[in-house]
Formats: C-alpha cells, structure tokens, sequence
C-alpha cells in the first residue's frame, strides 16, 4: 500500500457523484415544492449511466493505476474494481470515521443521506462517493483459470479495513520480510494496518511469492528483469541462479514462472523493485 491523496482530484470527484445526484436523484416535492435527493442506487443508475465509470477512471489516474491494496499495476479498465472503502451493507461509519478522507463532514451513510432533513453536500452519501471509493485490482492469479478472486476488493468483501492508505506516512508503517510477507510495522496505528492487511488477504501465497522473487532480484539491473518477460532463456537462467534448486518448494517455484503468465503477473508487482532496492 501506498499514499492516496484524495484531495489531489477532490473536485473532479464531487462533481461527478453531483452530477448523478442531480440528474439522477433530485426530486421536487409537489406540494412544498422542496428538492429531494432519493434512490441513490450504486448498482443501479449509478454504473448503468456511466458514473461509476467515470469515477473508476478519475481513481486510476489519480492511483496511477496501482491497486490501493497489493500494488498490483493494474493496466486495463477491465480488471479494475471500485473499492468501497465503508462497505455498501454498512450501517455504521465507525472505525473509518476517525480518518479525515471519511469523517462526519465528508461522508455520511447513504441510508441516512436520503432519510435527512438537510441535504446538502458534503457530507456525501457513502455508496457514491469519491473519497469513499478507491480502486482495487480483482485479485486474479493465472493459476485461478480467472474465475476467482483471491486478495483485494473481492476477497475483503466487507471486513473491517481501514483506509490506511490515506496516511501519508503509510509506507513507514509497514515491513515487507525476506520471504514476502507483509506486517504492520510498530506504529500508533499497528491494528489499523493490520486489519487492512488481512482483510484484504495481502499475504496469499501468490502474493507472498511474487514479493519474495522480487527480493531476490532486487539488486539485477531492472532492464534485465524485464528483458525476461521476452526472453524465456535468460528468464530460466535468472530463475536458476537465484534459487538453490535443492528444496522441492523452490524447484516448483522456477517452472511456475518459466511460464509467460506468471512472469507477466510478476512484472505487474514492478513497484516492489524500488521498495526492496536499498535492502541489504
Ligand atoms: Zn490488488
């Protein structure tokens, strides 16, 4: 997980969920002649008139593509999510509310955004906000014959995670082992972090694997590595001399990504190359 700066796009982003709610939800009451904002409806007239689109792009290149959770390059639209980061099922903003991006004066409930005597915006209903929506990989491994998704959005479902990625700090606040597991480091918000974590299945095999490979690579030149997406000798070479091919586990390991979709997969973890770089 990296930083995510909201505010860098905020206005972009309200507008988009204004436009919905004005084109799509406002009402006059007949007889007061007061407006309304009713049905807001994410799966609904939310995707099905493009906003949801809109904002999935806007999330994309504020994240620079980057999957908010494992980092995961995403690339195309098409194996982006919108993440809620308080789930759509949520009936309460607590444990999220204490991070600015989702306090009171941002973000409120949709339920309770319909049913309210005021409603103007912020606070913005939950299910269609920008700063309440990130976007998250679908979690897919080749091994998975893409029918399922193992870590991130769809695999979190609607536990408990906190968007520490709103923390500008939240690098410092987490350790990445030799053997690619990831940890809250020591910090005031360590539950916080760790939440995150499993919620989002951060340490799934898969996972732990790729970052592992990419220590061990981390002090080749970085052309190399992706020279071996192309190259499937110097790729099997590159395998070979980092591993000691005595231990079963590792020697499964190499023929996994002698194969193109799983180098391809690991090169789309390319961020790791410069957060393991200045290890020893
Ligand atoms: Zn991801």
């Amino acid at each position: 997980m990296r930083y995510i700066d909201k505010n860098a796009k905020r206005t972009e982003g309200r507008n988009i969920t204004d436009e919905y709610l004005d084109n799509e939800c406002r009402t006059t009451d007949q007889v007061t002649g007061n407006i309304r904002y009713m049905n807001v409806d994410y799966s609904g007239s939310f995707t099905n008139k493009g906003y949801k689109n809109k904002l999935l792009e806007l999330g994309m290149a504020l994240q620079n593509k980057f999957c908010c959770y494992c980092l995961r390059k995403i690339g195309r639209k098409q194996f982006a999510t919108l993440e809620h980061i308080i789930p759509q099922s949520s009936t309460t903003t607590n444990g999220y509310d204490r991070y600015s991006e989702l306090s009171e004066h941002e973000i409120v409930l949709t339920s309770d955004f319909t049913s309210a005597d005021n409603q103007t915006r912020p606070p913005y209903p939950h299910t269609v906000a920008w700063n309440n929506l990130v976007v998250s990989c679908n979690g897919r491994f080749p091994l998975d014959n893409n029918v399922s998704s193992h870590c991130c959005n769809n695999a979190r479902s609607s536990d408990f995670a906190p968007p520490v990625y709103y923390l500008r700090d939240i690098e410092s606040r987490i350790v990445f082992m030799q053997d690619g597991t990831m940890m809250a480091g020591n910090s005031d918000l360590h539950d916080d972090v760790q939440s995150t974590i499993n919620a989002a299945k951060l340490n799934y095999p898969a996972l732990k694997e790729i970052r592992r490979l990419w220590y061990l690579l981390r002090n080749r030149p970085y052309r190399e590595i992706v020279e071996c997406l192309y190259d499937r000798n110097l790729r099997t070479q590159t395998l070979y001399s980092i591993f000691s091919m005595k231990d079963l586990a590792d020697i499964r390991l190499v023929c996994k990504y002698q194969k193109d979709e799983y180098w391809e997969v690991f090169m789309k973890y390319h961020l790791f190359y410069t957060i393991f770089q200045d290890r020893n």
